[in-house]
């Protein structure tokens, strides 16, 4: 290249303007972990708005010097179309829970016992009502960060994370001394003052209210735009060190909490260790009534065992591990006024009264709706409209009304009748003897047939994404579709599902590609999206497994079916009527018309997978998880989630990397999606697909 001469002075520039914006970053990151980690801010707003336009400008001139970790950069992020599904290279784990004292030495005797040992220490910490994400970090720097999502695989959100300004970008220690690579797991909150300001600030522009701080965190961190997600404070608590990539860098809990509140994560300043279950049962105790002193919402205390290596030696019992637990407090009531009883109609036509409040503040949320759980309860309990009533709410569950103030009635108010006709469609309600129910008897109520697709579409069903109640009611309304198999129809639909809104290219390619590959779904699933009164997974796997195929489960007598290991009289017969119905008839014949599959794993019942067990990790391209792990089940093969010796050999699809790592140090086989099929077919598998 030839040189210019204006080319030293420029390249002094650059140098010059490198080490001012290393400085400027450097400073910037000091004055975060003072005001988010220390709270001692030492310079005011302005000032640091000042370091912060400065660096920005720098920036501007040499955009070279971008860099992603840059505290300018927590905003950078474009709009996505979708978020990204990343599997978790260690599962999420969800909790037990306990509720007194008797409960939590329960818990502490089991783990004794497997221990041996009667002396533990216990971490305390408040169990904040926020959502669990996981960040990772590599070179002491954040690169990934993802929702938990159902515990195995999260949604990857860390153009979003990054705008969080307690999540540090980068870490507070010279990269050498850290693990090459480690995964934080962490709470993400809005406290209770952002989500007054942020309500304060609707009301006045007349918008309706956010319900509670954790949905309005779930819908600020989840919006597809990051500058959504930085217009509204989010915070986190550090509460877990994650996987780490080679050695682990200490022994305990307690220790690491400490360690991430040193590399600057906020960890939660009421963590407490005890050595005494007393201790911990008290601490609990103490908090049922303290929690309203705190800026943000908590529904327990976690309760952990401090020592690695106990954790270790108590490891996992189904998907909570043994050696946590978390204390939930009592459920929580308050008295409301109950302006109507409204009533829902659902998937088979059942009506359900539900009562519609005064909105009252229970339990941490501001309930408006509660359910009545069905029309007997509520005749029982003598519920009437007008009434005060008591609600309940605890957890995550649905509110509930759990009576009426008999005290507080008012003259006048009459006793609850249901309606005569289908507050949807308008058709006159039927009465169901059996179960006391009343129902809507029109098979095409709009209401109906949504909550059908919603069901059909669910993932024990033929699990296809993208069939959520408001896409599943706006297919209805438009007259998109009238009945499931007109799902399978949609592809032809194309240009005219581009005019609705929210829907684009890429939706659609998703949504069919779902459609195209749920077609192959055994014939077990394709029974319980069909909605069968009384037939739950258990009992459509026992029919797919017996009758092999939907014509002979069609052709079978009440009787044959009843034989059916685990099939009863009553499901006999609800499965002979609906089969029986000319309506679900004529679905099930459009169904195989349009190229679904209609039968169970044939060679299934040879179970050529007899005595393995086998890993699956990574995505594979002919099968989703849940399609190949049923068909690993279905020919006598044993899922399981972790790689050990015993396992028989691992699938791995696209991205699976530390199951992969794993069991190449264990020298455990290792095959891909053709090496499996190639395996399958040696077994004796007959490929139907
Ligand atoms: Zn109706």
């Amino acid at each position: 290249m030839a040189t210019t001469p204006g080319a030293p002075a420029e390249q002094r520039d650059h140098e010059a303007a490198r080490e001012r914006i290393e400085a400027l970053r450097g400073e910037i990151h000091a004055h975060d972990y003072r005001y988010y980690i220390e709270a001692q801010p030492v310079i005011g707003d302005s000032q640091y708005d000042a370091l912060m336009q400065e660096l920005r400008a720098l920036e501007e001139r040499f955009p070279d010097l971008v860099s992603p970790d840059s505290p300018t950069q927590r905003v950078a992020g474009t709009p996505a179309e979708a978020f990204p599904v990343v599997e978790h290279r260690e599962p999420m784990l969800s909790l037990s829970n306990v509720f007194n004292r008797d409960e939590l030495l329960a818990w502490r005797q089991r783990m004794a016992r497997l221990l041996e040992r009667d002396e533990l220490r216990y971490v305390c910490e408040p169990k904040i009502d926020g959502l669990a994400i996981s960040l990772i970090y590599e070179g002491g720097r954040f690169v990934r960060g993802a929702t938990r999502g159902d515990g195995m695989r999260g949604e990857e959100i860390t153009a979003n994370l990054r705008t969080i300004r307690s999540i540090p970008l980068v870490l507070n220690a010279d990269p050498a001394t850290l693990p090459a690579a480690f995964e934080v797991r962490g709470e993400i909150y809005m406290s209770k003052g952002e989500f007054a300001r942020l309500n304060a600030e609707r009301a006045a522009a007349g918008d309706q209210l956010y319900m509670n701080p954790r949905n309005t965190a779930a819908g600020s961190l989840r919006q597809l735009d990051p500058q959504k997600t930085a217009a509204r404070r989010l915070d986190l608590f550090a509460y877990q060190l994650g996987w780490v990539e080679g050695e682990r860098p200490l022994d305990a809990h307690h220790d690491a909490i400490r360690w991430l509140r040193e590399l600057g994560f906020p960890t939660n300043p009421h963590t407490e260790a005890f050595e005494r279950i007393e201790d911990v049962a008290a601490f609990c105790e103490a908090w049922v009534d303290r929690r309203d002193a705190l800026d943000y919402d908590i529904d327990g205390v976690v309760v952990k065992v401090d020592d690695f290596a106990a954790q270790r030696a108590l490891g996992v019992v189904g998907r909570e591990p043994r050696w946590a637990t978390a204390w939930k407090f009592p459920a929580e009531q308050a008295v409301t006024r109950l302006r109507e009883i409204q009533v829902s109609v659902g998937r088979t036509g059942v009506l359900t009264p539900f009562a519609a409040l005064e909105p009252v503040f229970v339990g941490g949320v501001t309930v408006s709706m509660a359910t009545l759980h069905n029309a007997d309860h509520l005749r029982e309990l003598d519920i009437r409209a007008g009434d005060y009533v008591i609600v309940q709410r605890a957890g995550d569950v649905i509110p509930q009304v759990v009576g009426p103030v008999l005290a507080r009635r008012e003259d006048g108010l009459v006793p609850f009748e249901m309606p005569s006709h289908c507050p949807v469609c308008g058709t006159e309600v039927a009465k169901d003897p059996e179960e006391a129910a009343y129902y809507c008897p029109n098979r095409t109520c709009p209401v109906k047939v949504a909550r059908q697709i919603e069901h059909f579409a669910s993932r024990g069903a033929m699990d296809l994404e993208g069939f959520g109640e408001e896409r599943s009611a706006m297919l209805v309304e438009r007259g998109f579709v009238s009945s499931v198999a007109d799902l399978y129809r949609l592809p032809d639909r194309r240009a005219d599902l581009l005019e609705v809104d929210k829907i684009g290219e890429k939706t659609l390619d998703t949504l069919f590609a779902g459609l195209e590959r749920s077609k192959q779904q055994p014939l077990h699933r394709l029974l319980i999206a069909l909605g069968i009164r009384h037939v739950g997974g258990e009992t459509a796997r026992a029919l797919a497994r017996h009758f092999g195929s939907m014509p002979a489960l069609r052709a079978a007598t009440v009787e044959e079916i009843e034989a059916v290991d685990g099939v009863g009289p009553i499901v006999a017969e609800a499965v002979r009527a609906h089969l029986d119905d000319p309506a679900y008839a004529a679905v099930i014949d459009d169904l195989a018309s349009l190229g679904l599959r209609m039968d169970e794993e044939i060679a299934a019942r040879g179970g050529v997978l007899d005595g393995l067990s086998i890993v699956v990790t990574g995505s594979l391209e002919r099968w989703s998880r849940n399609q190949v792990e049923d068909l690993i089940k279905s020919l006598g093969g044993k899922v399981s989630g972790a790689v050990s010796k015993k396992t028989s050999f691992v699938v791995a699809g696209n991205g699976g990397g530390s199951k992969r790592d794993k069991a190449e140090t264990l020298g455990v086989e290792i095959l891909d999606q053709s090496a499996f099929v190639a395996r399958l077919a040696e077994l004796g598998w007959a490929d139907q697909t």
